[in-house]
């Protein structure tokens, strides 16, 4: 069953179309991330399908129900951290997350409370008035408090925009455990290429408010070529020997290696030293090279998505919260 369907979605803010009619459909129980630099139309397209903005034009159906005719219903099934903060830091984690399951009319308010710190690991700072949490503990209180109303499609626009790397890989894994544990849809925006390899089921790349490559990782770096696995051999004569269905191409270069094709070098190498160890071939050096999404972004484009540092992330969201203002 599709968790959400889009057809054609435009948005225009005056005459500038930010999102040019964009299709795509996800399942239910997937993580599904739309990666592209800044400025692409991630955030335009969450806020069309969180009932924040209304389309210019096209179809989007959310948890069964359409964002323009029924925004309400649409709102029930679904939870949201935005890229900006949005918790109250002059209250407390546990007031914040009282506020809004009363909002909610959330039942066993308490103790799924209790339920959701513990699942972000900030039961015991609950007491803590949230303006004296790194940007981190806000993230994950923001998280915690998405669930509260045990949404069906959570929105997560740039989780873990400018966090540290250990932070973000905290988050990714209650991202991964929402999927496991409760099937749950998760939609998320990003521009960093590893946060949507490492979690996403499917991934649209999105540029100038298009769509312009969708699929899993693996098929999106095919997009590009295949793996490559470079060999030297003690001799090269051996290369005879190597001779299997997964190698899809093999080149001998000036420098003395040998460059092979393969679909996967992950599956490909243990497979490639077994058959190396039956013919009795010596490998002395082995590299390999799979394509990265920045690859496939390069290819399409012809430009880089870059990852811009943290510090730059913090002053570009602030200034865009002014803006919002
Ligand atoms: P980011 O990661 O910076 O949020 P994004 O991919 O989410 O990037 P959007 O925020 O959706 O991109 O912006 C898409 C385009 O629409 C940008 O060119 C942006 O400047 C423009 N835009 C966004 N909001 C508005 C607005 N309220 N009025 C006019 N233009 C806007």
């Amino acid at each position: 069953m599709k968790a959400i369907e889009v057809e054609n979605l435009v948005k225009k803010y005056g005459d500038f179309e930010a999102v040019k009619g964009i299709s795509f459909d996800v399942k239910q129980g997937e993580i599904f991330a739309f990666l592209g630099p800044n400025g692409a139309g991630k955030t335009t397209t969450v806020h069309v399908l969180t009932t924040l903005l209304k389309p210019t034009s096209g179809r989007a159906i959310v948890a069964g129900h359409d964002v323009v005719r029924e925004p309400m219903e649409v709102r029930r099934k679904i939870g949201i951290v935005f890229q900006d903060p949005s918790v109250d830091r002059e209250l407390t984690a546990y007031e914040n997350m009282l506020i809004h399951g009363r909002i909610y009319g959330v039942e066993n308010l308490k103790e799924k409370i209790e339920r959701l710190l513990k699942f972000v690991e900030l039961w015991e700072f609950k007491d803590r008035p949230v303006k004296f949490f790194s940007g981190g503990m806000q993230r994950r209180l923001e998280i915690a408090r998405s669930l509260l109303h045990e949404p069906e499609i959570l929105f997560l626009d740039e989780p873990t925009i400018g966090l540290d790397p250990q932070t973000r890989a905290h988050i990714w894994d209650y991202i991964r455990a929402m999927k496991e544990e409760h099937n749950m849809t998760i939609f998320l925006t990003t521009h960093y290429m590893d946060e949507a390899e490492q979690l996403a089921d499917r991934i649209a790349i999105m540029d100038h408010g298009k769509i312009i490559a969708e699929g899993t990782a693996e098929e999106l770096k095919k997009l590009v070529g295949n793996d490559i696995i470079y060999l030297k051999l003690q001799a090269r004569e051996e290369l005879r020997c190597l001779k299997a269905d997964f190698i899809k191409g093999c080149k001998m270069l000036p420098d003395g290696r040998i460059r092979l094709d393969v679909d996967n070098a992950a599956e490909a190498l243990p497979r490639l030293f077994e058959l190396a160890k039956e013919s009795g071939v010596k490998i002395l050096e082995v590299t390999y090279h799979r394509p990265t999404l920045n690859d496939v972004f390069l290819h399409l484009t012809g430009r880089e998505i870059r990852d811009e540092g943290g510090e730059a992330n913090v002053a570009r969201m602030i200034m865009k919260a002014r803006m919002r203002r």
